[in-house]
């Protein structure tokens, strides 16, 4: 008679792994989504983010005007893995009426053509930085926030184990030790960096080395004069745009966005072509660029009482990996983001999520 393994009850009820301690470099939409998914299944997790809030490129920027989305501007929802996710936070994002319209430069003359609504756009409220800020919130003190880790190396007690290097605030550097896996969810050139290019896993730096991903150059303006009765048309009708001109890829009205305050507030995002050409430019030379790319797209000639420009180094993915995510089990190092698949707020949340899954 052939033998059958039948569950005691006990071990029906066993984590189906001893619980590990994993560290998540990065609290982005990807780190946050492994984080949580690590310590739903049961295992210690410290999420270290560089910044001092999470978000990453999910990023908003208060001003004395109103917030501003720097970074992404909304995000579709495909997956419904993506969709469960999004309704545990009920109210927390709104759909967007974008009126998106493709804005054409040619022969000098701007046309408009209204671009068909397949997708609902929806936005987190107060910010994009929102969602990302409500699934963390769980984490608690497992998020330490305002720290860059420097360097991945074995532990210095247990070299089956990992330590990571860190640098915060005011030159302070500290070791954190103990760790079962590090899992990086960093744009790439971090990633490489972290990865000792090559040292730690030959494997993954090769799977990355073809990861192309490109700069840019964001601006912010306000008009609070627009709010004025006698000015209250200033500029288009719509409220946000795809456009064709050299310097600018895409405009969108901050103020038409489910939420916001109320003051005429633009976002603008220079192409990725642009963007690379003036890298290294001063962000004062920039703005001024980008300013009179905005005023012949858009009309509106006034001057703005806040203008910023930002450059996002590595914003928006030319040549993916080509898989979710990527784990070597030898070296426990895993690697997550948008980069992986996409550049999309949702490759970057799924992600995340498939690196958890892999490794627990
Ligand atoms: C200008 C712009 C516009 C965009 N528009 C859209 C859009 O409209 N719709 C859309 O779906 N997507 C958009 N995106 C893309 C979207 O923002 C990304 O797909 C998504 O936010 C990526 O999430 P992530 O977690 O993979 O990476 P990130 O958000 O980049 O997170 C990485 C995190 O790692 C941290 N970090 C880096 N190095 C270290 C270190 N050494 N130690 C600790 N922490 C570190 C960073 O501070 C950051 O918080 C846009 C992106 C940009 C930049």
């Amino acid at each position: 008679m052939t033998k059958r393994a039948t569950a005691k009850p006990a071990d029906r009820h066993r984590t189906p792994t001893a619980p590990r301690h994993y560290a998540v470099v990065g609290a982005g939409i990807a780190g946050v989504a492994c984080a949580r998914t690590l310590r739903q299944a049961g295992h210690k997790v410290t999420l270290f983010e560089r910044d001092d809030t999470p978000g990453g490129r999910m990023a908003s920027v208060d001003t004395a005007f109103g917030r501003f989305d720097s970074g992404a501007q909304y995000f579709t929802v495909r997956d419904p893995r993506f969709a469960l996710a999004l309704e545990t936070t009920p109210g927390l994002c709104k759909r967007w009426s974008a009126n998106l319209v493709r804005v054409l430069d040619a022969h000098g003359r701007v046309a408009e053509a209204a671009l068909p609504s397949l997708e609902a756009h929806w936005v987190a409220q107060p910010g994009m930085d929102a969602l990302v800020a409500h699934w963390a919130a769980p984490l608690g003190d497992s998020l330490i926030t305002g720290t860059q880790v420097t360097q991945i190396e074995p532990d210095a007690l247990d070299a089956k184990r990992w330590q990571l290097r860190t640098a915060g605030a005011e030159e302070s550097q500290h070791v954190y030790s103990g760790f079962d896996a590090v899992l990086l969810a960093v744009p790439p050139s971090r990633t490489r960096a972290l990865l000792g290019d090559g040292k730690l896993s030959a494997a993954l730096s090769r799977k990355i080395e073809s990861v192309r991903i490109a700069p840019c150059w964001t601006l912010m303006i306000a008009f609070p004069q627009a709010n004025q009765p006698t000015m209250s048309h200033l500029g288009p009708q719509w409220n946000a745009a795809r456009s064709t001109h050299h310097r600018v890829a895409w405009l969108a009205r901050e103020s038409s966005k489910p939420g916001r305050e109320p003051i005429e507030r633009w976002t603008l995002q220079a192409s990725a072509a642009w963007s690379q050409e003036h890298l290294r430019d001063m962000p004062s030379r920039v703005e001024a660029k980008l300013l009179r790319a905005f005023a012949e797209i858009t009309g509106i000639h006034a001057t703005p009482a806040h203008a910023k420009a930002l450059c996002w180094s590595e914003a928006q993915t030319q040549v993916p990996v080509g898989q979710t995510h990527l784990w070597d089990a030898k070296a426990r190092i895993g690697i997550a983001g948008d980069w992986c698949t996409g550049h999309r707020v949702e490759d970057a949340f799924l992600s995340g999520l498939s690196l958890a899954l892999e490794t627990i």
